[in-house]
């Protein structure tokens, strides 16, 4: 089924599934005297709870929901979909007290109100802390794997404590058609949390992988060889990512994404090329060969692979060669004949990672290469400077408009590449990228 008609349906589900708790206030409420308002907040709450419930399904790396969008904009629809549920939830209480009845805030006041107003508190306290630390958690310095767990622990309560609200409150879920709509709703929710945090690790266990070496490139990158350990591995399309887990037990909180780099037709062998940035990418030069990893992979869009065409340009920055060595390395086991252009803007050409093995593919593949230097030596014959419209326009074909653009590299260099592409008038659907900090 294409892309675009399984993403309606994914979207389509979504939506049910947020409008479907409006049963639970709306359809056969037993007492007709409860007026518009009351009914209405109970409503936002419902519908803010189920979003909140689907917060765990948008972010479980399930392969076949992010297949039709990428997991970069299920996270960004995670991002926003997790104030929208907020503000339903916190609409809630807001609307009792200020349309309904004032006397409502002694039913959210810990101090003043019963149970049910307590865990019904304490679910919008703890999601007001999730917002605040994801939205500010550089500016509050929160590292990303203190953020990750405060984020995981503090939204995992706050749906508890909302389901407890509830149930408690009873008024909502008592007729027996909607409480099996309930139960099977909560059960759901949490069946999606046992497959990501319980099942899916459990199974991972069973795939472990072994580093097989870790190799110094140079523009201080480290690319980590990993073999299957009593399993057949998997293959990938190139230019897709997995998780690394190293010295961790798959149930750890924390792992981190990174591209491939190898073929991805060999399932015998993974490499992940990674530069050092932080507390875990400053480790990995230091792994020794035999340590046991994990990888949950693979996952991602963003390869040449779901775009056929005539032809490819590849437009490199920094460390996001990585996922384009996957495709140039992929292209030349398969004897890939079309035409590739590969654009690879550097600092100086003694950052160019993997230049030895990109000028040997250029004479094995129909690749074009086109270092573009921001400091390039006095002698440099190249192009100069950053990769722009000149620099494209000058070493792309006439049928540019027609080839499939893979864009990596750091944010502001993606950014711009969009913006001179679609000044190229290449159509936005031959534009892919793949950005390294999505969360
Ligand atoms: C799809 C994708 C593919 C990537 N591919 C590569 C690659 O091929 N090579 C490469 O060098 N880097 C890649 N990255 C970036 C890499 O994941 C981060 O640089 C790395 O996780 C940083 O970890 P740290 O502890 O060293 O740094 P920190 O200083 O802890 O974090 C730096 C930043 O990295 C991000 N980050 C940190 N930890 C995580 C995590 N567990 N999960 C997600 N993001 C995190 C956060 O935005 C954080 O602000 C990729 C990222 C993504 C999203």
């Amino acid at each position: 089924m294409p892309y675009a008609i399984r993403g309606v349906i994914w979207f389509g589900m979504y939506v049910a599934v947020v409008v479907v708790p409006l049963v639970f206030a709306v359809i056969g409420v037993a007492d007709e005297g409860r007026g518009f308002w009351r009914e209405f907040a109970v409503a936002l709450g419902f519908v803010g709870l189920s979003m909140l419930g689907l917060q765990f399904v948008l972010v479980a790396r399930l392969q076949t929901v992010a297949a039709p969008f990428g997991e970069d904009a299920l996270v960004h629809f995670h991002r926003y979909m997790g104030y929208a549920g907020t503000a339903f939830i916190l609409a809630h209480p807001v609307l009792l007290i200020v349309l309904v009845d004032p006397s409502y805030l002694e039913r959210v006041n810990p101090v003043t109100a019963p149970w049910a107003g307590r865990f019904g508190t304490l679910s919008i306290l703890c999601l007001l802390v999730v917002i605040v630390t994801s939205v500010w958690r550089l500016a509050l310095r929160i590292s990303y794997e203190v953020w990750q767990g405060i984020h995981l622990v503090l939204s995992t309560v706050a749906i508890a404590a909302a389901l407890v609200h509830v149930e408690l409150i009873h008024h909502y879920v008592n007729q027996p058609w909607k409480r099996a709509l309930w139960v099977l709703m909560t059960a759901g929710f949490l069946g999606v949390f046992c497959w990501v945090r319980i099942i899916r690790p459990i199974l991972r266990t069973r795939r472990p992988w072994t580093v097989a070496a870790v190799d110094k490139e140079i523009g201080g990158v480290s690319t980590v060889t990993l073999r299957p350990d009593g399993h057949r591995g998997f293959t990938f399309a190139p230019g897709q990512f997995g998780w690394l887990s190293v010295h961790r037990s798959p149930f750890a909180l924390t792992q981190h994404p990174f591209s491939f780099s190898s073929n991805g037709d060999d399932q015998a062998t993974l490499q992940m090329s990674i530069k050092e940035l932080g507390d875990f990418t400053r480790t990995v030069a230091s792994i020794a060969p035999g340590t046991r990893a994990y990888v949950d992979g693979p996952h991602g869009v963003f390869s040449p692979d779901r775009h056929s065409g005539p032809g490819f340009v590849f437009l490199a920055g920094g460390v996001g060669i990585g996922p384009i060595m996957s495709m140039l390395r992929t292209f030349a086991a398969r004897d890939e004949r079309r035409p590739a252009y590969l654009f690879y803007g550097v600092n100086r050409l003694g950052d160019a990672t993997f230049r030895d093995e990109i000028d040997r593919l250029a004479g094995h593949l129909s690749l074009t290469v086109s270092y573009v230097i921001v400091d390039p030596p006095a002698d440099w014959p190249g192009e100069r400077g950053r990769i722009d419209a000149g620099v494209l326009r000058r070493g792309l074909p006439a049928n540019y408009q027609a080839l499939q653009y893979f864009i990596c590299g750091p944010g502001a260099m993606q950014d711009a590449m969009e913006d001179v592409l679609g000044s190229l008038g290449v159509p936005p659907g031959h534009v892919h990228t793949e950005r390294f900090n999505f969360v």
